[in-house]
């Protein structure tokens, strides 16, 4: 096992200290690997144009050679630098959403190695909206490619203790910047198309995209359950975001649902397994035992943001499986019921088990 020294650092990120951010853009410059958070999820970042730094991200995090990474910018200028051309219908929705958790596909030009993209002709870059992670792109002067900054698979980190836990001694450098804010990656859109397609559902949601297109459509994996369906973002394709336990989600009407987790809760109990219960504010009464609230049903960004913290969380009481009921799949709900069922391996029972 390789072994890396890893300083751990402490930013404000209301008023990202300059020695501090300086300090942390010198190992990216050196071709290092430095963790940091984003408004969505805490990333690992390393020199997008330098291949030997890029080969950093995949070694740390265990990372399928495919699964293309996004770059991050701190400036729309940086982007001339990395694409052949900028569609029109890019930069509306960068004018829109950048700074933010909108990640959109380009066709590269020969300055971005294969290794960032996975091997494709096309990369993804946002601008993210969180002051370390500019702060430290622009004193870094350089495109930054960086996946979320845990070991492949695992839920994304959101917490800087879920950082050290994956990756502690992989990498350079790791932020403390405070708990991240939305709590899922950002929205991965395809403007290549005459619809623009999501490839990813995230932080910006398809009716936040219907502000500014007619048409927005979703990509025909995301809408399949065959996992036959080859999904036009390489990384949809891989188990992820998954707790050590097996994860089942409950759809349906909620009464039927909660009913249903507990006949089953009970079923696994009398089997002598250990069993977590991922309720909401609002049903969380309903159920004994080890229950963690993910949120509040009516205000789905409080699920968001819980979201990978409560799966974590589960793991550290070692249950042996965890019982999920299903929310809305409006606005945010479509990128939480997107990571809830990559965590789960689709294992879902439809109406509460009727
Ligand atoms: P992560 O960095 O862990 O948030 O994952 C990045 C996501 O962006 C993965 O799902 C990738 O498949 C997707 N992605 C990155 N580059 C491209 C690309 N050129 N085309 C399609 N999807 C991409
Ligand atoms: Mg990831």
């Amino acid at each position: 096992m390789f072994r890396v020294t890893t300083e751990i650092i402490n930013i404000n990120k209301d008023n990202p200290e300059n020695d501090k951010i300086h300090k942390a853009a010198m190992i990216l410059k050196n071709g290092g690997t430095v963790a940091f958070p984003t408004e969505t999820v805490y990333g690992l970042g390393a020199n997008a144009l330098d291949s030997a730094a890029i080969e950093g991200i995949f070694k740390a995090k265990g990372r399928p050679q495919d699964n293309p990474l996004i770059i991050h910018i701190a400036d729309i200028n940086q982007i001339d630098n990395l694409v052949e051309n900028v569609p029109v219908k890019a930069r509306k929705l960068m004018e829109r959403f950048w700074p933010g958790p909108l990640t959109m596909i380009f066709n590269k030009n020969k300055n971005v190695p294969h290794i960032v993209t996975g091997g494709l002709s096309t990369v993804a870059i946002r601008i993210p909206n969180h002051k370390i992670a500019t702060e430290l792109i622009k004193a870094a002067d350089l495109p930054i490619a960086a996946p979320s900054a845990n070991i492949s698979g695992k839920p994304s980190p959101t917490h800087v203790n879920h950082v050290i836990e994956d990756l502690y001694g992989k990498i350079n450098m790791i932020i403390d910047g405070g708990m991240t804010g939305i709590g899922v990656e950002s929205t991965v859109l395809d403007v290549s198309c005459n619809i623009p397609t999501i490839l990813r559902p995230g932080g910006v949601t398809r009716e936040d995209i219907l502000e500014i297109f007619p048409k927005v459509e979703y990509d025909l994996a995301l809408k399949s359950n065959e996992k036959i369906v080859i999904p036009k973002s390489p990384g949809q394709k891989y188990t992820h975001y998954s707790p050590k336990a097996k994860l089942i989600i409950f759809e349906g009407n909620i009464d039927n649902v909660s009913n249903q987790i507990n006949v089953r809760a009970e079923k696994y109990l009398d089997e002598g397994m250990k069993v977590g219960i991922m309720a909401t504010e609002q049903t969380k009464d309903k159920y004994q035992g080890c229950v963690l609230v993910l949120g509040d049903r009516q205000k789905p960004k409080t699920i968001a943001a819980n979201l990978f913290r409560t799966l974590r969380e589960f793991d550290k009481m070692s249950v042996d499986i965890i019982l999920a009921e299903s929310i809305s799949k409006e606005g945010i709900g479509e990128a939480i019921m997107n990571r809830m069922k990559k965590a789960a391996d689709e294992n879902i029972v439809v109406n509460g088990g009727g």
